[in-house]
């Protein structure tokens, strides 16, 4: 679990937000990494001392390729354990722990849909990769600042997936000005008129074992700002569509050993419980969170 990755590739992700950097590691984590899982990445000022910052940063992996023995970690600097990292240089040697925490479980059959806000979308990479190869329909929605945003954060690489994809902005530069949920809210909409009539016509057919119901079909993911997320679990109840939500906490060990990213959760009693988003996590299923 603890492992060196090789510093292969470092860059800027996009010149338009300098902050956002694409680090990709070469090293065994790539064998049993999934989607949804993350690292914690050792980030030293070796010009202080070796354990300063004493904290190792959790960094989502946005796309596994074990063929490759490689995994990529995009990210955004935020503040002195990122700024650090972001000095890292190609042929250096990382401390790794991971992979670590439960990730996205993929629906058999189906389409994905997967709902993004800001950077939100890193982690939903590698998902819809999986999805892909597993012979799913996948389809994005995906909201951020403004066009040049979207751009630096790896617009080009989804539209080369050759998914159907949904693009919101707050200025309106680029896709539909406003919130990517009320683009949800609207897809769904549609979705469930076209499935409820499937339904329909199955029922007259008397081929009730050939049912599909909209929670049959969909199956959504999502990771971005929380309130974004409640909204989009709110959405996906409503239409009875199963959403798996990536949660991010401030964390300590990200081992589950220090308490530090507890969230709370109810079971299906209805009985408020405690989970580590770092163990447990960071993926639960939207309705079990308390938001
Ligand atoms: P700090 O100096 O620690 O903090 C700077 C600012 O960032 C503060 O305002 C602080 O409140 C905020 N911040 C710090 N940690 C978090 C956090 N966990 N959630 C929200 N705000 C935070 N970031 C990426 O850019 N790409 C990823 O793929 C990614 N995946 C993550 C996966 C998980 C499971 C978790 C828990 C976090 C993930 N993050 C990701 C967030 C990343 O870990 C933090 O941005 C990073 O730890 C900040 O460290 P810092 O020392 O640079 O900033």
């Amino acid at each position: 679990m603890l492992t060196e990755g090789l510093v292969v590739v470092h860059e800027c992700l996009g010149e338009a937000d300098q902050m956002l950097r694409r680090l990709v590691l070469s090293g065994p984590i790539a064998k049993t990494a999934k989607a949804g899982q993350f690292v914690a990445v050792q980030v030293q000022d070796s010009s202080i001392s070796s354990f300063d910052p004493l904290l190792r940063r959790p960094i989502s992996l946005a796309e596994v390729s074990p063929d490759q023995n490689e995994i990529t970690l995009l990210y955004r600097i935020q503040g002195r354990g990122t700024e650090i990292l972001a000095r890292a240089r190609c042929g250096e040697r990382l401390s790794v722990m991971g992979p670590l925490g439960n990730g996205f479980s993929l629906p058999e059959v189906g389409e994905l849909w997967l709902v993004a806000g800001g950077i939100g979308i890193f982690p939903l990479y590698a998902l819809a990769q999986s999805a892909l190869a597993q012979g799913l329909s996948v389809r994005l929605f995906w909201g951020g600042e403004n066009q040049s945003f979207l751009r630096s954060a790896g617009l080009n690489d989804w539209q080369a997936l050759g998914i159907p994809i949904h693009l919101c902005t707050l200025d309106g530069t680029l896709g539909d000005k406003g919130f990517v949920t009320e683009q949800l809210q609207g897809r769904l909409f549609q979705s469930f008129q076209l499935f409820g009539q499937t339904k329909l016509i199955n029922i007259e057919n008397q081929a009730n074992n050939a049912q599909h119901s909209i929670s049959e079909q969909i199956t959504v993911a999502t990771c971005g700002p929380k309130k974004m997320m409640q909204v989009v679990t709110e959405l996906c109840m409503n239409f009875a569509v199963p959403v798996q939500v990536s949660l991010e906490e401030r964390m300590g060990c990200a081992v589950g050993a220090c308490l530090g990213c507890v969230c709370t959760l109810v079971d299906e009693t209805g009985t408020l419980i405690h989970k580590k988003v770092c163990q447990d996590g960071p993926v639960f299923r939207g309705e079990e969170v308390v938001w």
